[in-house]
């Protein structure tokens, strides 16, 4: 007879694509759209149900089709993990799966950090030691437009106090210009890698410290390692690394390069490597932003549980899309709210496994 009857709970993994739709087009440097593809997630063990999500910009090169293949494999990996939950080797299963993927691996990753908050009763930023109690401003984004375009996003902001500007055109100082006669608020400008001359680039960052502008992302193409280096040495403002980074192990080549990072948990396969990409910038005494793709309140308010650990937030996803799916983080006063659910404090506002 068998005396030592143990008994598990299986991870059961669900997984189902959505269309976001922009409120109004959505133009960067990479180019102009109205929707983005996302993909939602469901882990769950006995009952306790843990929320992800993927979201796939088009230049990063996933979609609907690979998440969905990608996450037929994790479930077939999940399936061999019982209690307890160890995060960390769950993750290096996943991650071996298949290179690449780094947003399906991402909602992935959110699920099982909101299950295990789930289990643990604790919001995940108390897990990650990050007080909820200072102010959380985040910028608010102004994609690029015509000047009345712009001015409208201005008024759309007037919330927010700092603005997040895309520019990576020719008409970035008018762009600027427009803004400025409207609002002296603090800028973030991100180029998205448009400016590819490195003396325009430098002579641009000058042009534009004088007006107010407060860091400058991803000024060239990722590419352009030795140029960007020179711009960040010359540069009288912090140039933050954004398409140039992606997981940890970018890390180490661009402390020489840049001068911080924007951290965003679809780039980084989500919390956990995420982490360990904040212990080590701050190691190498790089600045820390926290972004995010367009997507809903559930894969931004598992980012927001980063926000009290970085030096500036940029979480303003769903608020440029026209339906949330999820109830998470608030917007009051030009800042996020981190509420006290445990795990990453998202939950759906209506049935979507069905
Ligand atoms: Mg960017």
């Amino acid at each position: 007879m068998k005396t030592n009857l143990q008994f598990y709970f299986i991870v059961k993994l669900t997984f189902v694509p959505q269309l976001l739709k922009f409120k109004r087009p959505f133009a960067i440097a990479h180019g102009m759209r109205n929707t983005t593809p996302v993909v939602f997630t469901k882990l769950e063990l006995d009952g306790i149900i843990g929320y992800g999500e993927a979201s796939m910009p088009p230049y990063l090169g996933e979609s609907h089709e690979s998440v969905l293949k990608f996450l037929k494999k994790a479930e077939s990996v999940l399936k061999k993990y019982k209690l307890p939950i160890d995060i960390n080797a769950i993750l290096s299963a996943i991650d071996s799966i298949e290179a690449g993927n780094n947003a399906a691996k991402a909602s992935v990753d959110i699920a099982l950090h909101d299950l295990y908050g789930k289990i643990h009763n604790h919001p995940s930023h108390e897990l990650f030691g990050a007080s909820s109690n200072q102010d959380l401003f985040t910028a608010y984004t102004i994609p690029m437009d015509e000047p009345p375009g712009v001015e409208k996003r201005i008024e759309e902001a007037s919330d927010y106090r700092i603005l997040k500007v895309k520019l990576g055109s020719t008409d970035d100082k008018k762009i600027i210009e427009v803004i400025r006669k409207k609002s002296d608020k603090m800028i973030m400008v991100d180029a998205n890698e448009g400016w590819t001359d490195k003396y325009f680039a430098l002579e641009m960052i000058h042009w534009l410290a004088e007006r107010n502008v407060v860091l400058v992302e991803q000024p060239m193409p990722k590419e352009k390692i030795d140029e960007t280096a020179w711009i960040t040495a010359k540069s009288p403002l912090p140039i933050i690394a954004d398409e140039a980074v992606k997981r940890l192990s970018d890390l180490e080549k661009a402390k020489d390069v840049y001068s911080g990072i924007n951290i965003k948990l679809m780039k980084s396969t989500g919390l956990n490597e995420a982490r360990k990409m904040i212990a080590l910038a701050r190691q190498y005494e790089m600045k820390l932003m926290i972004g995010c793709m367009s997507e809903t309140s559930c894969a931004v308010s598992a980012a927001a549980q980063l926000a009290p650990l970085v030096d500036w937030i940029d979480l303003d996803g769903p608020l440029l899309i026209q339906e949330d799916y999820f109830d998470g983080i608030k917007f009051s006063d030009g800042k996020i709210i981190l509420n006290d659910l445990p795990g990453i404090g998202a939950i759906p506002d209506r049935d979507l496994f069905k």
